[in-house]
């Protein structure tokens, strides 16, 4: 028998084809046999590696650990590609090393105290203001600056356009000339 080479491919993925789909109702029974014991959620968040920002659909189990990351195909940035780096968020997220509460270790201590959010937000504010009090320059010579040069801002990976936005505004408002963000570095 002549078979061309056409034939051949028609003839294997047939056969391949009828060995690897089963019918109707064993299918039928195989969903019913196997019910989803695990409760997974899923929620969009971003990947926290660059600036670019990439939305992630993020599946947890009912005690919210991560067991799967994946390209958003709804956010505008990425349309549901991801780049591997991503792939280490549940390593990042599970990791028990990973600090939870704010770490304060006070000038000449030897010792790092757990505190609160609040407290450091509260603290964070009190030396701005009396760093930027203590340092203002309304003029240089005579050329007008309203500038401060002893506080900077940097911003890191996971800040988006929004964020951007709003951190220059404030860092404007206080006379922050030294401003830069992690995707210039
Ligand atoms: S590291 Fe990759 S996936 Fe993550 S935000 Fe940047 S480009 Fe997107």
């Amino acid at each position: 028998m002549d078979v061309s080479r056409r034939d051949f491919l028609k003839m294997s993925g047939v056969t391949a084809g009828s060995l690897l789909l089963p019918t109707g109702t064993a299918a039928a029974a195989t969903t019913a046999n196997f019910p989803l014991h695990k409760r997974v959620g899923e929620a969009a968040s971003l990947c926290p590696y660059c600036s670019v920002g990439c939305g992630v659909i993020v599946a947890t189990d009912a005690q919210g650990h991560i067991l799967n990351t994946e390209g958003d195909p709804d956010n505008i940035h990425n349309r549901g590609t991801l780049d591997p780096k991503p792939l280490a968020i549940p390593q990042l997220a599970n990791d028990a090393k990973r600090l939870k509460t704010v770490l304060y270790r006070a000038p000449n201590s030897d010792k790092w105290e757990e505190k609160s959010w609040d407290w450091a937000v509260g603290e964070i504010a009190k030396r701005v203001k009396t760093t930027r009090d203590a340092t203002f320059k309304e003029k240089e010579g005579d050329v007008t600056v309203n500038r401060t040069e002893a506080i900077a801002w940097l911003g890191g990976a996971a800040n988006n356009n929004e964020d951007c936005y709003l951190a220059t505004k404030f860092s404007r408002a206080l006379g922050i000339a030294y401003l830069e963000h992690q995707a210039r570095i």
